[in-house]
């Protein structure tokens, strides 16, 4: 492999029924970063059907050219199809470095391109920089989230997942314009049939602006409704430690941190949690961090703006009936 052949960083932007997935804007905010540095172009490859103007968005947030799929079969994810054809387009394209979102759908895709196309793949990023030589430094928590691991891909093209909430996308420009470059997608027989969609009736935490995230200094699973109320009083919704789903109590979609989600709420309240890096890993970048904790020595004051020290079995129901009058 000549690694002087490739060139430009692409994006995977990848859509659910028809909407772009945001961690895909944030990927284009940190490429258009690196971009700059390296004097390169910033790409997009979207795959869909009839996606319509919603691909002007990848340009609005920084891709200077997009790729487009546009084929019923590529309307729902199609994991043989979306990896064929993105494998394609990187043999005949030859980006430096493709990016995916850590979601759900691209941990399931990107091995699977990354084994195609035959180079390396770093999982679950949480930052990216430019190294000597241009190299993309690939940078994830690693050994249980107790050191950053600094990864560099020999092979091309570089290939990195990033998790969603960790890169800043750009200010949304709707005068920014770019090319379109409509590509024939090559279907294969597929083996996924859709019969139905069920919501899975789950939270999206990554997405909430108030969280109030449980640990286990809440006694039971039914003690979980004092931090239930008190985020109902802020309209926000409850995300807990890893203790707490190994428990059963709550289901993984609520748990934040190393293993479950990276938030970034306007409003965090650690109640009753100890602040585990593995923890402080998946939420130190949440705009206020308020904590409430028995013990003053608990490393999450550290990171809290606000810390109350105190019994959460007080403190919350105060700040709850305290937070509804004002509201
Ligand atoms: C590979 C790996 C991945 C992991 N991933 C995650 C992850 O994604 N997310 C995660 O959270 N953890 C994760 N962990 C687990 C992590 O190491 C910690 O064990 C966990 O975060 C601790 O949870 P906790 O803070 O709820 O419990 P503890 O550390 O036991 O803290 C409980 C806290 O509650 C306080 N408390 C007790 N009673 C009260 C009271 N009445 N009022 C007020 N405060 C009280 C105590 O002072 C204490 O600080 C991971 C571990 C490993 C090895």
């Amino acid at each position: 492999m000549n690694n002087e052949e490739y060139k430009g960083l692409m994006v995977f932007a990848e859509q659910r029924e028809g909407k772009i997935h945001p961690v895909a804007y944030e990927l284009l905010g940190k490429g258009t970063e690196i971009a700059q540095k390296l004097n390169i172009e910033v790409s997009a490859v979207v795959l869909g059907s009839d996606l319509g103007d919603e691909i002007n968005e990848l340009f609005y947030y920084g891709a200077e050219k997009v790729y487009s799929y546009n084929h019923p079969v590529l309307a729902d994810f199609d994991l043989l199809n979306y990896k064929h054809n993105v494998a394609r387009l990187i043999n005949e394209v030859k980006p430096e470095t493709l990016l995916i979102g850590a979601t759900h759908l691209g941990r399931s895709l990107a091995p699977r391109i990354a084994a195609a196309v035959n180079t390396g793949l770093t999982a679950d990023c949480t930052a990216l920089e430019v190294g000597d030589e241009g190299n993309l430094v690939q940078i994830r928590p690693a050994f249980s989230g107790n050191i950053l691991a600094h990864i560099r891909t020999t092979t091309r093209p570089q290939m990195a997942t990033v998790r969603y909430k960790v890169m800043q996308k750009l200010p949304r420009d709707p005068s920014r314009k770019g090319e379109i470059i409509e590509k024939e997608p090559e279907i294969i027989e597929s083996v996924l049939k859709i019969v139905s969609k069920e919501s899975s009736g789950g939270v999206n935490i990554a997405e909430a602006d108030v969280i109030v995230c449980g640990g286990r200094g809440v006694k039971s699973s039914t003690d979980f409704e004092l931090l239930q109320d008190l985020a109902d009083a802020f309209g926000g919704i409850v995300g807990c430690t890893r203790p707490i789903v190994d428990d059963g109590w709550m289901g993984k979609e609520h748990q934040v941190g190393f293993s479950g989600n990276t938030v970034k709420p306007k409003l965090y309240i650690a109640v009753g949690l100890s602040g585990s890096p593995q923890h402080l890993a998946g939420m130190r970048d949440s705009d206020v961090i308020v904590a409430i904790n028995a013990d003053p020595s608990a490393p999450i004051f550290k990171l809290a703006d606000y810390g109350v020290v105190g019994d959460l079995y007080e403190v919350v129901p105060k700040l709850a009936a305290e937070a509804r009058q004002r509201s």
